[in-house]
């Protein structure tokens, strides 16, 4: 039975699944990790058992080496489940790709040109596919980009107001991100309002570490909330989201701080964790119930900042038919749910309580029948949206 085998690539770490062509099944899932550190790691996990080692792993090519050598000692084995193609996570395609792309070195030439807006993420996703490539010389290499779904967006919505020379040299516009989780998240719904993707009208809150809100009209991206990078938008774990940006200004000539420590500083020190000296949303909910007033704040604000997109995504929209929470505090946190959609009623969003707090895996309803809106919790998948788009371009 053919098979896709999905690499997701950092700088010092892989992820990989190997999904059932036919079925979508999932055959085996791993991570290599501590690539280039004294003492490397391995997990490899299929249906049958967990497996882990440890091993030297200097550089990428070896990390193939190891996770080759899993397949073969615990199975599934890839002569019974050859895969057809391999299907790579890119973080940023800039505006050169809005589609998957079959990685020719011209391809790759273009993902590597395109670090300067990446800087973190493109060359390790570009280490990654030279690896893979080595180890599969013979099957077709795909890039599926997180930024390709947001290339419906227009021109009035992706353009940052500043010098235009000056943007179009340096390609500074919005892009978004989370692409490969917004495309499938709200084709998933699809089925489960019976009505085609491209009659819905959708938002999409994609709540995890890193956090994003989409507006979808009949399946096309039209707005999003993170930029240039993934830094702009929604209140993060880590991550700032939107600000000022004279107070960077004014940072800079009151504390003469480093662009890299302005970096780390929105990036790493702010959000949630900035705030509250928390990034876990988990954490953050348990210190603000134990009455902890950072914690309190940290989540009014986040929600505060929620609550002003859905508001200006509902205006861009028009109509509203469908919101979507996904990702870890979308799919998990009832409470961030229902204090996001609170007081909306006379917007026609009316969240069911019961249904909200019930767990479970799987596409549910949260919202109350009467509600105009359906607002559903839909777990992402973003190795299997990357599967199906590795296999409509290898066919
Ligand atoms: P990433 O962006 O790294 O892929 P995830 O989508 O896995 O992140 O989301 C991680 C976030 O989900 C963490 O902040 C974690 O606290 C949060 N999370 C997971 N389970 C829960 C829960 N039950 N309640 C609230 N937050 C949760």
């Amino acid at each position: 039975m053919a098979s896709v085998l999905v690499v997701n690539s950092g700088s010092s770490s892989f992820k990989y699944q190997l999904i059932d062509a036919d079925s979508e099944e999932r055959l085996a899932s791993g991570l290599v990790e501590r690539i280039g550190e004294s003492t490397g790691h391995a997990t490899h996990d299929t249906p049958d058992g967990h497996w882990e080692r440890s091993l030297e792993i200097p550089d990428h090519a070896a990390g193939f080496a190891a996770m080759l050598d899993a397949f073969k000692q615990h199975g599934p084995s890839l002569d019974e489940h050859p895969p057809v193609a391999v299907g790579h996570r890119v973080v940023h395609g800039g505006a050169r790709f809005f589609e998957p792309t079959l990685v020719t070195p011209l391809v790759l030439i273009n993902i590597e040109d395109l670090s300067d807006l990446a800087p973190l993420h493109n060359p390790a996703n570009v280490q990654g596919i030279k690896a893979a490539q080595k180890a599969f010389p013979d099957l077709p290499h795909v890039a599926v980009f997180d930024t390709a779904f947001h290339q419906t967006i227009a021109p009035d919505a992706y353009t940052y107001a500043i010098d235009a020379d000056l943007a179009k040299r340096l390609r500074i516009r919005r892009y978004g991100f989370h692409g490969t989780s917004n495309k499938y998240v709200s084709g998933a719904t699809e089925d489960f309002v019976q009505r085609p993707v491209t009659e819905l009208n959708q938002i999409v809150l994609h709540l995890g570490n890193g956090a994003s809100i989409t507006a979808i009209d009949g399946g096309r991206s039209v707005d999003t909330s993170m930029g240039l990078t993934p830094l702009e938008g929604l209140v993060m774990g880590t991550r700032s989201g939107d600000i000022d940006p004279a107070v960077l200004i004014y940072l800079q000539r009151k504390t003469r701080i480093s662009t890299d420590d302005l970096d780390d500083l929105l990036n790493q020190r702010s959000g949630l964790f900035g705030l509250s000296g928390r990034k876990d949303m988990r954490d953050v909910i348990s210190a603000a119930d134990k009455g902890d007033e950072s914690a309190r704040l940290a989540l009014e604000v986040y929600l505060h900042r929620i609550k002003h997109y859905i508001g200006a995504y509902s205006f861009e929209l028009g109509r509203v038919d469908v919101i979507v929470f996904t990702a870890g505090v979308g799919e998990n946190s009832a409470v961030i749910r229902a204090r996001s959609l609170a007081g909306l009623e006379q917007y026609g969003i009316e969240v069911d309580p019961e249904r909200n707090d019930q767990r479970g895996g799987g596409i549910r309803v949260i919202s109350t029948d009467a509600s105009r809106v359906t607002v559903l919790v839909v777990p992402t998948d973003e190795e299997l949206e990357i599967a199906r788009q590795t296999l409509s371009v290898v066919g």
